[in-house]
């Protein structure tokens, strides 16, 4: 099923996991996927990081096992920064034979210790090579608070417009923790004429390392009601994840209520967390 179709009965609620890490064992994704499959996602991306995968639970093979064993659509992530055209082909006929018919189609981050190939500068590129190459429903990413690179806001969203006329249907948002950010950005994109849908990413705060790690890596502002919560649980990592799972959900409920198109959970893996919080706001969604 093609994802941009799912928007027509917002809100939408998506997944996102990862491949496992080399020293992870490749049943964990599995096992991971059994549990959030009860939670009846719309649907649920798988990332691609420029390391590669383990053979057996490449992003296509999650993707396919998604769809194939859990009859959930997916959305496959594609960085294109360490690609060529012909890599590229490739991986657009893989993801035809395992079925995959949803790309979220990216640049990447730099890595300085893998030079970048030529022929895709900008996610624009890959989206209009997806375009013309295959008949795939292709998402883009956004950024709230702006890219980290971008010089400021409006020349991010100048940006993006570019990947929403290439092709890009739908859009999910990097993780922001201020709601406020993600509205003014969404009254930005309407005044842009950027009509697609938006989903908000959010990242449940687990624990103090991974949320400094995660900030840093994406430029995500920590507002001072969430840095005072940091503050106060430092010394104290269950109050600390109990309090910001409630912010999370505060977050989420905030968003419903301003007609958010859709909630993306960045769900680093753990199905708990993604469980506690569909818990906590099935009465706020048509949801079994
Ligand atoms: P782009 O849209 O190309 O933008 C990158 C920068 O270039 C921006 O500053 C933009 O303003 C600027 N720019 C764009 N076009 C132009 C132009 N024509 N001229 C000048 N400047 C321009 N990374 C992974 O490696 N694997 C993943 O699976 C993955 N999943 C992600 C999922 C989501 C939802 C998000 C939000 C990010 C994800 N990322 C992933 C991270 C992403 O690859 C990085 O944020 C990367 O730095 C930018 O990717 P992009 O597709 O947004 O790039």
């Amino acid at each position: 099923m093609r994802t941009s179709a799912l928007f027509e009965n917002k809100p939408v609620f998506s997944f996102e996991v990862f491949p496992p890490r080399p020293n992870v064992p490749i049943e964990s994704i599995y096992n991971t996927l059994d549990d959030l499959k009860d939670l009846t996602p719309d649907f649920i991306s798988v990332t691609y990081g420029a390391g590669g995968s383990q053979p057996g639970a490449s992003t296509a093979e999650i993707c396919r096992r998604i769809q194939s064993e859990h009859n959930i659509p997916s959305i496959a992530h594609l960085p294109c920064i360490n690609e060529t055209k012909e890599s590229v082909l490739q991986k657009l006929d893989d993801f035809r034979q395992k079925g995959i018919e949803n790309i979220l189609a990216l640049r990447g981050d730099k890595n300085p210790e893998l030079p970048p190939q030529n022929d895709f500068k900008y996610a624009s590129d890959i989206i209009d090579f997806i375009a013309q190459n295959g008949d795939f429903d292709i998402a883009a990413a956004c950024y709230p608070e702006g890219h980290p690179e971008s010089p400021d806001l409006e020349t991010d969203i100048a940006h993006l417009k570019e990947k929403v006329d290439a092709g890009a249907s739908h859009l999910i948002s990097q993780l922001f923790y201020n709601d406020r950010d993600f509205y003014n950005f969404r009254e930005k994109l309407v005044q842009k004429g950027i009509n697609v849908p938006v989903e908000a990413g959010i990242m449940p705060v687990t624990s103090k390392k991974s949320i400094e790690r995660m900030v840093s890596l994406c430029g995500a502002s920590i507002p001072k009601r969430l840095a005072k919560l940091m503050a106060r649980y430092s010394s104290d990592p269950a109050s600390l994840k109990a309090a910001g799972l409630e912010y999370a959900i505060m977050q989420i409920l905030d968003l419903l209520e301003n007609g958010a198109d859709g909630i993306h959970i960045y769900t680093m893996n753990n199905p708990d967390v993604a469980r506690y919080i569909m818990e906590q706001i099935k009465d706020e969604i048509d949801r079994p």
